[in-house]
């Protein structure tokens, strides 16, 4: 899909030259695009660059993968095989060329309906960044669905809360939410439907199947019946807000325009799974978003999981436009509700008197009458600074200016120029 067009800043000048580069990939070993935004593409090279794109297509179209899925299954379960170096499911006939790859056998039905423990996530890749929610945080999503009444679930790169709702659908009759799946990774066509996968980048709100497919995603958010439907999504870390926000904002739109009297002024209602460290910037971009104390653990990613005894800390948080009260937050994790704020929050996490509010991120905290807020409990007041922080530090001093535009008054890491790239 499109480029982002980006801006590079170098230190002492006031204008940065801006450029073209790949929405997804933040690191360029996955994708070399570059263009500078002036720059006069020659013919010569546009037709290389369309031949490349040709030839990096997968090697079958979904329609494609939907049909050799339904003969896969016919397949008694002797027959099933599937492919860990091409990540593919094979048909008999193909057996041969990949004879020397690494085969799964006997693959069975609930490996299917598990696609995200079949597929190796693709962790290492800066531009996936496939982190899974572990059991319990999966579940945990799923019913607050339920209590809130949620009927349909847009799944924006979260194919694990999908793969869920999918096999609840087909093993229990009296369970009515359904799920559509947005995610940039095309293998999961193989294992749904067009009416249940929709490739899609959510840097750019691109749907590579181009009409049919975005077609596909607008009567998905159709609420028929008064079937309401929700946004969650949980994006590689990485991600610019500033991009995601915006693609959230066009699916948002692509919501309220389904409604033909209904929705004016309200907000699609949307779960945002991020660090709590972004919580300026998204609000930044949906200033009617509040952040969650819920925990969100995974499988894979080592310092955000569980361990078998006590817990480490994960600092991925839920972000909502939902009545923050109506966000019930298990008790026996050790959540509680606050009155005063109206939210659940988690145990260590005290009510200030003078914020009035449960100000605490990850650990206690404590408030600073200088800051006029409440600080890591770790943080000194330092008069030189005129601001908490550590006490091994060096005073910058206010006089110098930043570092990336030479202006006075911020460090070069809360520089504002540096917002644009
Ligand atoms: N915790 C989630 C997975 C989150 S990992 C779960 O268990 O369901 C991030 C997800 O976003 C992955 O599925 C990844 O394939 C997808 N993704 C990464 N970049 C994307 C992009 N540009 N557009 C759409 N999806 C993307
Ligand atoms: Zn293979
Ligand atoms: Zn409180
Ligand atoms: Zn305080
Ligand atoms: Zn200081």
């Amino acid at each position: 899909g499109p480029a982002l067009l980006f801006v590079k800043t170098s230190q002492g000048k006031q204008e940065g030259r801006r450029f073209y580069a790949c929405s997804a990939c933040r690191d360029r070993k996955d994708c070399n695009f570059f263009q500078w935004e002036d720059e006069k593409v020659s013919e010569t090279r546009l037709a290389a660059r369309e031949d490349y794109n040709r030839n990096h297509q997968p090697s079958f179209t979904h329609r494609q993968n939907v049909d050799r899925y339904k003969n896969f299954v016919l397949l008694p379960s002797s027959k099933r095989r599937f492919c860990q170096d091409c990540q593919q499911l094979l048909l008999p006939a193909e057996w041969e060329k990949h004879s020397d790859h690494q085969l799964l056998c006997d693959i069975t039905t609930a490996q299917l309906k598990s696609p995200s423990q079949l597929l190796h996530p693709l962790e290492n890749k800066k531009t996936n960044a496939q982190y899974l929610f572990a059991d319990r945080s999966c579940q945990f999503l799923l019913n607050l669905l339920i209590d809130l009444g949620f009927k349909r679930v847009l799944s924006v790169g979260t194919p694990r809360l999908h793969e869920i709702i999918q096999s609840k659908a087909s093993q229990e009759e009296e369970f009515s939410v359904r799920s559509l799946l947005l995610d940039i990774d095309f293998r999961y066509s193989q294992f749904y439907t067009e009416d249940e996968f929709c490739h899609y980048n959510m840097f750019n709100h691109h749907f590579f199947g181009g009409e049919a497919t975005r077609e596909t995603c607008r009567k998905f958010l159709c609420e028929e019946n008064g079937e309401r439907v929700i946004i969650v999504t949980d994006p590689p870390f990485g991600g610019l807000v500033e991009a995601l926000a915006s693609s959230f904002k066009k699916l948002m739109a692509m919501w309220r325009e389904t409604e033909k009297e209904g929705h004016d002024n309200k907000e699609m209602p949307m779960l945002w799974i991020f660090p709590y460290f972004f919580e300026s910037r998204i609000l930044d971009f949906f200033p009617s978003f509040s952040m969650m104390d819920y925990q969100v653990d995974y499988d894979n990613h080592a310092l955000y999981k569980h361990g078998k005894t006590g817990r480490r800390q994960s600092p991925v948080r839920i972000f909502t436009n939902l009545t923050p009260s109506m966000i019930v937050l298990p008790e026996e994790e050790g959540y509680r509700f606050c009155t005063v704020c109206q939210r659940y929050v988690s145990s260590g996490n005290q009510h200030c008197e003078i914020c009035n509010s449960c100000t605490s991120k990850v650990r206690w905290q404590k408030h600073c009458v200088l800051c006029k807020k409440c600080v890591k409990p770790s943080w000194f007041h330092c008069n030189n600074c005129n601001c908490c922080t550590l006490e091994k530090h060096s005073c910058e001093k206010t006089d110098v200016g930043c570092f990336v535009c030479g202006k006075a008054g911020h460090k070069r890491s809360a520089c504002p120029s540096l917002s644009h790239t």
